[in-house]
């Protein structure tokens, strides 16, 4: 990333959730100048630790999940569901000081200029009063407009269903899905929202984990879908004794 100029894209991921297998894929599938992590890098599969080390080894700029807010005592439990707080229970006592630390000290939301256009990331929404809300309608898309006023584009996950919100009148945003991946063209003046999906746990009815890349050169966007081993992380989840739904629901991308 030289002066400003980027040769490749940059990468954003979100919602990896102790998944290490299909994180490792994302890597290997993507050359990007630099990495974005939109949170949720631990809850719900086995492999907290290696997860929070391998976001610390890419150096990727990274923002609080709700998960991750919650095994560092930030967040009730109560706020899951019972499975979810199953393991999140569980992920507390694998995680060493360094990287609950590291989950700690992440801020809820992010900012930076990438090319010519300003992004703001968040993990649910760029409001702080409600960071882990859940943008679905069209309504809780104007509800966040006086956040978006600065910037170009902002990057979502937190639902795990990958796609974007789309201007069809001057009021009114809808959602369009993309579980098969997408490529977003972006024109001058307008605001983008992108949710980049799920690494660790898609629930949109596709298995392959789900992130994005940015092309601020060419002024496009590309959500991508790839395949991992699920079979690995399904064998895992039972050997550590978590729920066996978090294993099952995998292979439905539930
Ligand atoms: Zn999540």
């Amino acid at each position: 990333m030289k002066g400003g100029i980027y040769i490749k894209p940059v990468g954003i991921l979100s919602d990896i959730h102790g998944n290490i297998e299909a994180l490792k894929e994302v890597l290997e599938n993507a050359e990007v100048e630099k990495w974005y992590c939109l949170g949720d890098i631990v809850g719900y599969n086995s492999s907290p630790r290696e997860c929070v080390e391998k976001i610390r080894e890419i150096e990727a700029h990274t923002i609080a999940g709700n998960h991750d807010r919650a095994v560092t005592g930030n967040l009730d439990l109560n706020w899951f569901n019972a499975t979810a707080r199953t393991a999140l229970k569980w992920t507390v006592d694998r995680l060493s000081t360094v990287e609950r630390s590291f989950l700690n000290e992440l801020e809820t939301t992010g900012r930076c200029t990438i090319g010519e256009f300003e992004v703001l990331l968040a993990h649910g929404s760029p409001d702080p009063e409600s960071p882990f809300r859940y943008l679905l309608s069209p309504g809780d898309i104007r509800s966040i407009f006086p956040f978006m006023k600065k910037f170009d584009i902002l990057f979502v996950g937190h639902t795990h269903v990958a796609g974007y919100f789309y201007r069809f009148d001057k009021e009114s945003w809808n959602f369009k899905p993309a579980p098969g991946g997408c490529r977003i063209k972006l024109q001058p003046g307008k605001k983008y929202i992108v949710n980049v999906g799920s690494i660790g746990q898609p629930r949109d009815g596709n298995p392959q984990a789900s992130f994005a890349l940015f092309y601020p050169g060419q002024k496009e966007i590309i959500i991508k879908r790839v395949e991992y081993n699920i079979g690995t992380v399904q064998e895992r989840i039972i050997e550590a004794g978590l729920p066996e739904s978090l294993a099952s629901r995998l292979k439905d991308g539930r």
